[in-house]
């Protein structure tokens, strides 16, 4: 377990995923990024005192649920990150290889879920997007997406609002929120070009624990086997303990 303070303010505590929620992932990759990151906050992070809820994972700022989701790949798989990304001059496939420590997170000095700007005279309320945003325009067109998102965070909608107006918004929104602001300086080996390559830290760690259903199954296989536990009794152990009895009976590798 660790306490962490959250880029958008307040503690949370970060518990690594049991099998049952790998097994949850694993199960299904076709799950969007946004669900999964509610199911795995809402079982694994208490945020301030609060046990863990779907409810709550919702209602916390977009940036800290990705910074939750670092955190909770810190927890259950460790610092080492090592990702494949691809040369955007060449194509070929670049190995990176960085800590979750060192990734930067942006946080504004004081941080305000709610803010106003003034365009042409006019004043514009809004709040800052939630989970629950996220959630409500999944399974849109990235323009459709972006445009229902402002609508639901702008006081009394955003359909009366120009073009500028609502480019104001964003950007004044991107100055408030915390986020996660990974770009990795990449120098292709085929080709020579060097290149910042954005990284998503939630679909990365969400793609892990997809690969690892596979080997999930084997290690609930050798210790029932071992000690003739029952499934549910295997999934409900944190990652680390299974591991531990894993490496007992001799079947911690592979
Ligand atoms: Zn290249």
């Amino acid at each position: 377990m660790r306490v962490v303070a959250l880029p958008g303010g307040g503690t949370a505590r970060v518990f690594s995923l049991t099998g049952r929620d790998e097994d949850g992932i694993a199960r299904d990759d076709t799950t969007a990024a946004a669900l999964a990151t509610t199911a795995l906050i809402g079982s694994c992070v208490e945020v301030d005192g609060a046990a863990p809820s779907a409810e709550r994972a919702r209602t916390l700022l977009v940036g800290d649920r990705e910074f939750l989701m670092l955190q909770l790949r810190r927890e259950t798989l460790g610092e080492r990150i090592f990702a494949v990304v691809g040369c955007s001059a060449c194509g070929a496939d670049v190995d990176v290889a960085f800590d979750a420590a060192d990734v930067p997170v942006e946080s504004p000095a004081v941080v305000e879920t709610r803010g106003e700007i003034r365009y042409r005279g006019r004043a514009i309320a809004f709040r800052l997007p939630t989970g629950e945003d996220q959630e409500a325009v999944l399974g849109l067109r990235l323009e459709e997406a972006e445009s229902q998102l402002l609508d639901r965070c702008v006081d009394g909608g955003a359909s009366g609002l120009s073009r500028g107006a609502r480019d104001a918004v964003v950007a004044a929104m991107e100055r408030r929120a915390p986020r996660i602001d990974l770009e990795l300086d990449v120098v292709c080996p085929e080709c020579g070009a060097a290149h910042a390559v954005p990284f998503d830290v939630t679909a990365f760690f969400l793609g892990e624990l997809g690969v690892r259903g596979d080997r999930l199954l084997r290690e609930i296989h050798a210790l029932a086997l071992a000690y003739h536990w029952t499934e549910d009794a295997i999934l409900a152990l944190p990652r680390k303990r299974r591991r531990a009895y894993l490496a007992l009976v001799g079947a911690g590798r592979g």
